[in-house]
């Protein structure tokens, strides 16, 4: 029976970031995935949008985790040659109902930490982005978008470049674990 430190089940964004801080903390890792290559779940299929914190409940866990992990994302791609930018966000109100809404989004952000939030009148934001028609916006510059397949391909060679191995064409489909980690 082979036995290593870490499985981690998956080869999607997440299961990559977290072999690749296994294998960097010196734990033999082994990175397991039933399709031929990385990243063609749920990580290949969505809008690549760095998303700045807004939404989250207040001090939850995920404002927490987003605002920090929105930095630590710009400062990784920025340092690896990264495809992404820092276009920023409108969200809009179309009617004068809706921007008490937006005033509490505002109010919601800046609980959560998210720095770079203002209210806009729709005269101001439409002339900063003349396609929108709105009756006020607000802007959260931290928001942007990143080549999220060049950021998976880049903790993937982080991994394994720190000793961890990637199983392709692997379906895992049974496991037990133990107090020593998981016997497969
Ligand atoms: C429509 C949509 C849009 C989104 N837009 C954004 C966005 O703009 N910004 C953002 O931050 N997030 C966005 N998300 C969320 C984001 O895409 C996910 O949170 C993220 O991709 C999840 O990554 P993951 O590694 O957990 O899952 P996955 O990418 O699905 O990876 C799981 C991996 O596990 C493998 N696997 C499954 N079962 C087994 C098994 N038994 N054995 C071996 N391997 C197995 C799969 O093949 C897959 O490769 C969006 C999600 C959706 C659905």
């Amino acid at each position: 029976m082979e036995k290593v430190d870490c499985i981690v089940i998956g080869a999607g964004v997440v299961g990559l970031a977290i072999a690749r801080a296994l294998a960097q903390r010196g734990l033999e890792t082994v990175v397991i995935e039933s399709e031929p290559a990385i990243g063609t779940g749920i990580s290949s299929r969505n809008s690549e949008v760095v998303h700045a914190g807004i939404y989250y409940p207040p001090n939850s866990l995920k404002a927490q985790l987003c605002v920090r992990g929105r930095d630590l994302l710009y400062d990784y791609c920025e340092a690896r040659g990264i495809a992404h930018a820092r276009c920023g966000k409108f969200i809009v109100a179309t009617s004068t109902q809706q921007i008490a809404l937006l005033e509490d989004l505002h109010m919601a952000g800046r609980n959560n930490g998210v720095d770079g939030l203002e209210m806009l009148s729709g005269t101001h934001a439409c002339k900063s982005e003349p396609q929108l028609s709105c009756v006020a916006a607000l802007h959260s510059s931290s928001t942007g978008i990143v080549d999220s397949h060049a950021f998976m391909l880049s903790l993937q060679a982080d991994c394994e470049a720190a000793g961890g191995v990637l199983a392709f064409a692997s379906p895992v489909i049974a496991g037990s674990s133990s107090t020593n980690g998981i016997t497969l």
